[in-house]
């Protein structure tokens, strides 16, 4: 396919990525789109705001250039292209909400990040009393979803480096059998860093009766022999140095020798559904179905009731994000559109098991960006 080779200049994507934006806040009505916390902003800028209690926003104003309004002592980390947005420090002296406030002009439509500080806009919405107030994602959760060249790049990049660490763990170079979770835990995480990673964003290990808790927070439980071991994890990762991440996601689970009575079963009732789902994963596919696609396999094996959550997410920037596969949402697939599919079966108090990878819908179908084997590994360690 085309987006093999993407024209990897992020100056231009966040160019496009912008004029996208300002139609669609024409189309809405919206004058302005004030841009604090959250991936909107480094998906449009390629800067992050610090989470921090001086105020960084972005004024972008749909008839007008866009201005970063930073903090001082900020400012150096701004490194971006300046053919973007002007730059507008304030000093801890002045008043960053009147600088907001006379950017923002007379316009009335506006529409704040969803992450921004509830302290932040309460200031603002103080300062423009006149001015309609709307979530930001009504903007750009539709347009961000649909990952350009460059970002499709950036999530295959992140998903192959988390498949050589699930390689590692299926070929069993990842001990398991007498170490604590945590400590298996805090290994993926040093191997994620390894692969290139900026950052580790979670590194799930659930053993045993753990495997049966999908967010299972891993801790000082030894890891025995004959155990389920759900492994789940991602990082973000900057390709080619961008100054923004993307994510990955994957979920790999291995027994440590003969697996338990049933097990198997499970397992490979789960696998047919997970790649069951893959393939229905097509451009014009309501995401609902794709959920549909891989839980009614589990459902007539009997474990309908242990599949306890979604198939699965939008994953870019955030490691969650729209789209999200799940029943009751009729949106249709769309080419670019970067998602999990990860079901799981889990038998509280017994053994769970999941199996998850990064999908990207496109012109010629499903695009796995992990490769790592699915079928059971039985690692001796
Ligand atoms: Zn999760
Ligand atoms: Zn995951
Ligand atoms: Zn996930």
């Amino acid at each position: 396919m085309q987006q093999e080779f993407p024209p990897l200049d992020p100056v231009l994507a966040r160019g496009e990525r912008l004029a996208r934006v300002r139609d669609r806040m024409r189309e809405l009505g919206v004058d302005a789109l004030l841009l604090s916390l959250g991936a909107d902003l480094p998906w449009l800028t390629g800067y992050e705001a610090m989470p921090l209690e001086r105020i960084t926003m972005l004024v972008l104003p749909a008839d007008d250039e866009a201005t970063l309004v930073v903090p001082l002592l900020e400012a150096p980390r701004v490194v971006q292209d300046r053919r973007l947005f002007s730059l507008r420090s304030w000093k801890d002296s002045e008043d960053p909400i009147r600088i907001i406030e006379d950017l923002v002009g007379s316009r009335r439509q506006l529409a704040v990040s969803d992450r921004c500080w509830a302290a932040h806009l309460l200031s603002i919405q103080q300062a423009l009393p006149s001015g309609v107030f709307r979530p930001a994602s009504e903007v750009t959760s539709a347009l961000r979803a649909v990952k350009d060249a460059t970002e499709i790049a950036a999530v295959r990049a992140a998903g192959a480096a988390a498949d050589r660490v699930a390689e590692a763990l299926l070929r069993g170079e990842i001990a398991l059998v007498g170490r604590s979770e945590a400590s298996v835990s805090a290994e993926i995480s040093r191997r994620l860093l390894a692969e290139g990673n900026a950052k580790v964003n979670f590194a799930i290990v659930g053993s045993g009766p753990n495997s049966a808790s999908p967010h299972h927070e891993p801790g000082e439980r030894v890891i025995g022999p004959g155990e389920p071991v759900v492994c789940d994890f991602g990082g973000a990762l900057h390709l080619g140095g961008d100054t923004v991440g993307y994510c990955s996601d994957i979920t790999r689970t291995v027994v440590t020798g003969e697996p338990p009575a049933d097990f198997r079963a499970l397992y490979d009732v789960l696998e047919a559904a997970q790649s069951r789902a893959v393939t229905t994963a097509r451009i014009g596919t309501p995401c609902e179905a794709v959920d549909a696609a891989g839980r009614d396999p589990i459902t007539e094996a009997g474990y309908g009731e242990a599949f306890i959550h979604r198939i699965g997410h939008g994953i870019g920037i955030e490691e969650h994000e729209d789209p999200y596969l799940v029943a009751g949402n009729r949106q249709l697939l769309e080419a670019g559109h970067a998602f999990s599919i990860e079901p799981g079966i889990y038998l509280a108090g017994r053994f769970g098991a999941r199996i998850e990878d990064i999908v990207v819908a496109t012109d010629d179908g499903p695009l796995a960006c992990n490769s790592a084997d699915h079928s059971l590994h039985i690692v001796e360690a």
